[in-house]
């Protein structure tokens, strides 16, 4: 049983839909790390909604009726899909949802999210399915998955996960500015003797060099990281919006030609390609 990554959604910040954007994907970040038939799901951007049809219906596994879910902070591109999550509609689904923030934190900004005001539903409790807030400490077991955290240098409080099980190590580094900062040191630390890396790639060095304090990486420097962290495959991912599938390819073959090597390949996340170790 390999360990694998499957991206719903590869866009920071909104969605991005257009007849140039579909190789890469065009929805808010979710994916999946896989081993046999479990799923634990990361982060609930928009791309979580066509996940929900694919758990609830047994496509790719069985039809289930419990779902985990990590969130990496609350900023409205890795939460708004929550609402659009369909199991959430049904009284026999349980929905774990994992941070390191305190529970009660995580119920007062989900219970915002679907108040009236921004949902047709008033408040977690007016929903069907059964809620199960879980605080990360550490290190916890989620299924056949450890996971650990490590706080990354965002505005406000944001986290990278490391995901390990028997098959192999994901880390997942998100919202997160990876220009030298000892912040930033102590993630590169953190995340090394991984197989597969996934870290935020927003900005060109330019369109960095514009928005120096936004909590996001430029290209250039996520690469810089990856080869610090020295991961077999490293997948870059929270696309700018606005960056089409010829513009995100041209900067890939770029990235390609610095980086890979007979020990280590980089790409650009795409939604809907299984990555395997
Ligand atoms: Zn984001
Ligand atoms: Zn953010």
């Amino acid at each position: 049983m390999a360990l694998s990554v499957l991206f719903y959604g590869t866009r920071g910040q909104i969605m991005s839909v257009s007849s140039d954007r579909l190789i890469y994907g065009g929805h808010t970040p979710c994916l999946t790390v896989n081993e046999g038939e479990e799923r634990l799901i990361v982060d609930a951007g928009f791309g979580i909604s066509n996940l929900a049809h694919e758990l609830m219906n047994g496509k790719n596994g069985p039809a289930r009726n419990e779902f985990h879910i990590l969130l990496s902070h609350f900023h409205w591109d890795h939460i708004q899909g929550l609402m659009y999550f369909s199991p959430i509609y049904f009284e026999h689904n349980r929905i774990n949802v994992y941070t390191p923030f305190e529970v009660d934190v995580v119920k007062e900004v989900l219970n915002l999210l679907l108040d009236g005001s921004y949902s047709p539903f008033n408040g977690l409790a007016s929903l069907p399915c059964t809620w199960n807030f879980v605080k990360l400490n550490g290190s916890n077991r989620v299924g056949p998955f450890n996971v650990s955290f490590h706080p990354t240098a965002h505005i406000g409080e944001c986290y990278a996960y490391r995901i390990t099980s028997d098959e192999g190590r994901v880390v997942y580094v998100t919202d997160h500015d990876a220009r030298s900062s000892p912040a930033n040191e102590s993630l590169v630390a953190w995340a090394k003797d991984c197989d597969i890396l996934i870290h935020e790639a927003m900005f060109t060095p330019s369109e960095y060099s514009l928005f120096p304090d936004l909590g996001h990486s430029s290209f250039i420097s996520a690469m810089e990281n990856a080869q610090r962290i020295g991961a077999p495959m490293t997948l870059l991912t929270h696309h700018a919006a606005r960056r089409n599938d010829s513009e995100l390819a041209e900067h890939e073959r770029y990235l390609e030609k610095l980086f890979n090597n007979r020990d280590r390949k980089l790409a650009f996340a795409r939604e809907g390609i299984n990555y395997r170790l």
